[in-house]
């Protein structure tokens, strides 16, 4: 189904004044910022089966999404955090409302895991492979420790690869919707990879089979997303 097929399906109500647009050019910050949109998912919903099926991605991205989107946008309207970059927001996110902290962490969140996801396998570019093998010694090793983050993470979060403000790429793991960007995490840095470990996520699929759903999601990385995102984070700090 494509992005303006289904625009009708979600009815206009939950479309506000902001509009569908690539997500790529925020995420990325190539392009100047003008406001807050909500992102295109950029695939279909099926196209991630069977690892994610596709009720579970329309449910996630039109209902879980698109909610934490509006609710962030009623509450920041009429504040400059309606014009204010989300990473700058979350850098002093302990001084903001839980409304803003929930739902500004959901809507910037879900918005990186639909970006660092694709329906086509792709190998690790050279330069990101070397990354990890310098920071975690093997891919194998990386990979083992963002899927125990992932699965241990107790209750709702989000497991996490980002590069710390010391260059050195990390692993971790934020409870709710958290992220390594904001002031009240335990491990601060730049998210490169983010996997939502929420039951919303995976039940429909999985059920109680966290553990499977993680192994899985090792079939669906854009690395190449990973790779640029690590590039962008490199060249403004
Ligand atoms: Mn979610």
């Amino acid at each position: 189904m494509k992005r303006r097929n289904f625009i009708s399906a979600i009815g206009t109500a939950a479309l506000a004044a902001p509009v569908f647009g690539p997500l790529s050019s925020y995420a990325t910050g190539s392009a100047k910022f003008n406001g807050h949109e909500f992102p295109d998912l950029g695939y279909d919903f099926n196209a991630l089966e069977p690892y994610i099926d596709a009720q579970t991605m329309e449910l996630h991205y039109t209902k879980h999404h698109q909610g934490y989107y509006n609710n962030f946008m009623k509450a920041a309207k009429d504040s400059k955090l309606a014009e204010t970059p989300m990473e700058e927001i979350f850098k002093s996110i302990s001084k903001e409302s839980e409304t803003i902290r929930n739902n500004g962490g959901g809507y910037y969140n879900h918005s990186l895991f639909w970006e660092n996801m694709t329906p086509s396998q792709q190998q690790i570019p050279g330069d990101l492979r070397k990354a990890i093998e310098k920071d975690f010694g093997s891919v194998d090793k990386f990979k083992e420790e963002f899927s125990t983050a992932s699965k241990t993470r107790f209750g709702s979060g989000w497991g996490w690869f980002a590069l710390g403000s010391n260059g050195k790429l990390f692993v971790t793991s934020t409870p709710n919707q958290d992220n390594p960007l904001m002031d009240v995490a335990d491990e601060r840095g730049t998210p490169l990879l983010g996997l939502d470990v929420w039951e919303h996520a995976y039940y429909l699929k999985y059920q109680n089979k966290r553990a499977e759903y993680v192994d899985n999601f090792w079939n669906l990385i854009d690395w190449n997303v990973v790779n640029n995102r690590l590039k962008q984070a490199n060249t403004v700090k």
